[in-house]
């Protein structure tokens, strides 16, 4: 990814983040203070009202009288108002209690207390009052289920992509090192391939061999009986070269129809015996065309410190021997005495 789309990216992913965290504290918030209000709006209403009959039906000139006007308070206050529980209280103008309907609410509660006036004069006092526990535990509630929501869209925008990005860049990355016909490594990974066995060759003095293999005479193959067998060929050929290394070995398409095998903790006497059975293999498999196929091989024991590029152009050689030397056969490159040894 480019670094501005980098940029953007992350942006993004902190903006949702963002959002979804403001959301959480925004929405319930908004949701009490207007579920407050139109409480309050309720509880000013009803006392409003309630103060206007008290003042209507009870004698208030009077005080003493509020303690026997008991039972007609009782019949005019209400306790629920639009579906709220409501506490009412009416006091005489010493403050005592003259009568309460309803329970206390539980905090956090919300009330009002508005004097009884007579002609002017303040003579008690009527208190409304209701909890706003409910209240808050809705938006308690609708905070959960925004942040609920909120981490759900952070997972779906953040780890849903990101997960394909992986799985697309390991994607990218097979394809960038593997050959598409057969599945099997490509020369550009075989360098650093080889680099690595050959460090660990040399730090741990171990040998290191190369065999590299050419199908003899495959544009007959192809010639006769077309791209698409011959591609079957490829891919048979394959198989069987992969049943036949050892899991330490690497197995790469070096070219059309060339293979190569880096084959570490491997002296020459072993990468001999390795081509051979490997040759005689091929020989033997049947590829469905009625004629059989056969491949020629060149190895060479890798100097320590030596080249991929040094050692493949001594395999090459000694490949190419076995090409003019009749195909089918193994040749081994010797760097000791430069000469070449046939099998
Ligand atoms: P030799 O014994 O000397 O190796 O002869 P050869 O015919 O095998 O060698 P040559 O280099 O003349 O031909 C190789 C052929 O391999 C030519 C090319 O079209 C064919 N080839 C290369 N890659 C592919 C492939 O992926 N699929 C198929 N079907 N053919 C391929
Ligand atoms: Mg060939
Ligand atoms: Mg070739």
């Amino acid at each position: 990814m480019a670094r501005g789309q980098r940029i953007i990216a992350n942006l993004l992913r902190w903006g949702i983040v963002a959002v979804a965290l403001a959301l959480t504290f925004l929405v319930p918030t908004v949701h009490f203070t207007l579920e407050r209000n139109f409480i309050a709006g309720i509880l000013a209403t009803v006392s409003e009202f309630d103060a206007q009959q008290i003042m209507e039906k009870v004698i208030a000139r009077n005080p003493d009288l509020w303690r026997y006007e008991e039972a007609r308070l009782v019949g005019l206050l209400r306790q629920k108002a639009l579906g709220i529980p409501v506490r009412q209280a009416v006091y005489d103008p010493d403050g005592a209690l003259v009568i309460a309907i309803g329970q206390y609410p539980t905090p956090p509660s919300l009330s009002t207390r508005i004097p009884l006036r007579d002609a002017g004069i303040v003579v008690g006092a009527l208190e409304t009052s209701t909890s706003l526990a409910p209240a808050l535990r809705t938006s308690f509630i609708i905070a959960s289920l925004v942040a609920v929501t909120g981490t759900l869209l952070i997972v779906l925008f953040e780890l849903i992509p990101l997960r394909r990005l992986r799985k697309a860049e390991s994607a990218v990355q097979y394809m960038a090192e593997h050959d598409p016909l057969t599945g099997l490594l490509n020369r550009y990974v075989a360098e650093s391939r080889f680099d690595q066995e050959m460090k660990r060759a040399d730090r741990y003095g171990f040998q290191l061999a190369l065999i590299l293999f050419d199908i003899d005479h495959f544009k007959h193959i192809n010639d006769t009986f077309g791209h698409t067998k011959g591609d079957e060929v490829l891919r048979r050929l394959t198989k069987v070269a992969k049943e036949h290394i050892r899991s330490t070995d690497a197995l790469v398409r070096w070219g059309g129809e060339e293979f190569l095998i880096i084959a570490p903790y491997t002296d020459p006497a072993m990468a001999r015996n390795q081509a051979e059975k490997l040759r005689r293999l091929i020989e033997r498999k049947d590829f469905g065309l009625g004629e059989r196929v056969t491949i020629s091989l060149g190895l060479c024991a890798c100097e320590p410190g030596s080249s991929l590029q040094s050692n493949i152009e001594r395999a090459d050689a000694a490949l190419y021997r076995a090409k003019c030397a009749g195909r089918n056969r193994t040749e081994e490159a010797d760097t000791a005495t430069g000469r070449q040894k046939a099998i």
